[in-house]
């Protein structure tokens, strides 16, 4: 039997183990967090179809609890040696396992909203990111709290991290357009009195049924979308927000006062990544995302032979996208160990 270590316990690590279980193999998954499951865990409702995300947790927890793998939670890789064509695994608990092939799952960063200071995050008290969203439209959350008791008007911003000079983050981060749409109507639900606008570079409704949920924001939610970046925001004495734009349609300037402002972060390859890169030997892209061999035939390969890769560490990604690329890391990581 071979022994696969995966680095990351969210979805594609749990995955990726499931998978290679079925396939006969023993797994150990690393996870640095107490919990499996990642940052799903945080999210409230899912694209498109509105799916509460415990419904998912829920059965990717009973799926991995009937498969026979290990879990060191709460536990990081401290180091990897190579030697005679297997892994040694140092890890922050000071244990050694010694591995046949490695799975980096590590998974992505939220950018973090205070690098664009402009829209006022942690300064202002109605400005928070669409990831502190779903903590508040989680069970028990109280939009109130950010919004207010009656907001009579909510503005989104999207690509806030991604496709932005300023930080450097020149990729699409693919998921914000339709999480923005996805939030705007369940706040739409909540408060059905408030306004809400959200402004677009432009908006990017690549998967299935997104440009569906688009056109029902529009045609039953009335939510209104305006192309146009938002170049920055303002408290008010009453804690309001003034935010200035451009109307990027009708070449007008725009000044609009709101009671909550929802900045829609983007994901990031984050600190951790360029870790895991630099203790495996693996390279990162320019973005900061872990490299892959090629993008078509090879995606679950790093440039170190035994190294493979699964889900977001090497692009932003939904989870259909990555729930995908974890099995393929599983049924690569398979047939490489059977040639070996
Ligand atoms: S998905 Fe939309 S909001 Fe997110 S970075 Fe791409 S264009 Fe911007």
């Amino acid at each position: 039997m071979k022994h696969i270590v995966i680095i990351g316990g969210g979805i594609a690590g749990i995955e990726t183990a499931c998978a290679l279980t079925d396939a006969g193999h023993w797994v150990t998954v690393i996870e640095k967090n107490e919990k499996l499951g990642g940052k799903l865990n945080n999210w409230s409702y899912l694209f498109p179809d509105f799916t509460p995300t415990e419904k998912i947790t829920g059965t990717l927890q009973e799926k991995y609890r009937e498969k026979d793998f290990s879990i060191l939670n709460k536990t990081e890789v401290s180091g990897i040696l190579r030697q005679n064509g297997k892994f040694s695994i140092k890890t922050s608990g000071e244990q050694h396992l010694e591995a046949d092939a490695l799975v980096v799952a590590t998974g992505y960063e939220i950018f973090d909203a205070r690098r664009k200071e402009e829209y006022g995050y942690k300064i202002y008290d109605h400005v928070i990111t669409s990831a502190d969203l779903e903590q508040l439209l989680l069970p028990g959350g109280d939009l109130t709290v950010a919004a207010g008791k009656n907001p009579k008007r909510i503005a989104f911003v999207h690509c806030v991290g991604s496709r932005d000079e300023k930080t450097g983050n020149h990729y699409c981060s693919k998921v914000c357009c339709i999480t923005g749409v996805k939030q705007a109507i369940e706040l739409k639900k909540r408060l059905p009195e408030a306004e809400i606008y959200c402004f677009y570079m432009d908006l990017r409704m690549y998967g299935k049924h997104f440009e569906e949920l688009y056109r029902e924001a529009q045609e039953k939610y009335d939510i209104q979308f305006i192309r146009g970046r938002l170049s920055e925001a303002s408290e008010k004495i009453d804690k309001s927000l003034l935010i200035k734009s451009e109307d990027t349609l009708s070449g007008r300037p725009l000044k609009m006062n709101v009671d909550l402002l929802v900045l829609l972060v983007g994901m990031e390859a984050g600190k951790g990544t360029a870790a895991t890169a630099a203790t495996c030997g693996i390279g990162c892209e320019e973005s900061g995302f872990l490299k892959t061999t090629d993008s078509f035939l090879k995606s679950n390969f790093s440039e170190q032979e035994g190294i493979f890769l699964a889900g977001s560490c090497t692009a932003p990604m939904t989870i259909n996208d990555t729930i995908l690329h974890a099995r393929s890391a599983a049924v690569e990581v398979d047939n490489w160990l059977k040639k070996k």
